[in-house]
């Protein structure tokens, strides 16, 4: 697969679409911040240089306004809610899907930067990349 939709929502390396971005699973709120710090399955950097991450919380941002000004006007106007009502639902929808939205805008940052590498992702399936086992980092 080698579409950046798959690797942006399936949460996967954007060079390999092999391995993985974080060590918990999509909705795990344990250890819900933590990153590797590099590729698992290819190697490549998931923290080039010192804030690169604070493109993606712009992203985060941007994506979680229009977001919540759908819901708001979704519950409001089109089934006739209260505001109040409104945003107590939307309050509760963007707790849930808090840390999910928080990993899609990292995954998605590194695809603005790296795109996929055919040759790269042969390797780390022949098994023929020497990657250390990645350590997690909790901050930008
Ligand atoms: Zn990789």
């Amino acid at each position: 697969m080698a579409s950046k939709s798959y690797s942006i929502f399936s949460l996967k390396c954007p060079t390999c679409h092999r391995g993985d971005l974080f060590p918990t699973p999509t909705f795990s709120y344990r250890e819900p911040f933590a990153q590797y710090t590099h590729c698992p399955a290819c190697g490549q950097i998931y923290f080039p240089e010192p804030g690169f991450y604070y493109g993606a919380m712009f992203l985060s941002y941007i994506g979680t306004g229009f977001f919540s000004l759908g819901v708001v006007m979704l519950l409001h106007w089109v089934l006739g809610w209260s505001m109040i009502a409104s945003f107590l639902a939307l309050i509760a929808i963007v707790a849930v899907l808090f840390v999910w939205w928080f990993c899609v805008s990292r995954s998605a940052y590194l695809n603005l930067v790296y795109s996929y590498k055919p040759e790269v992702a042969a390797r780390a399936d022949a098994g023929t990349v020497n990657v250390t086992t990645p350590t997690t980092r909790k901050s930008t």
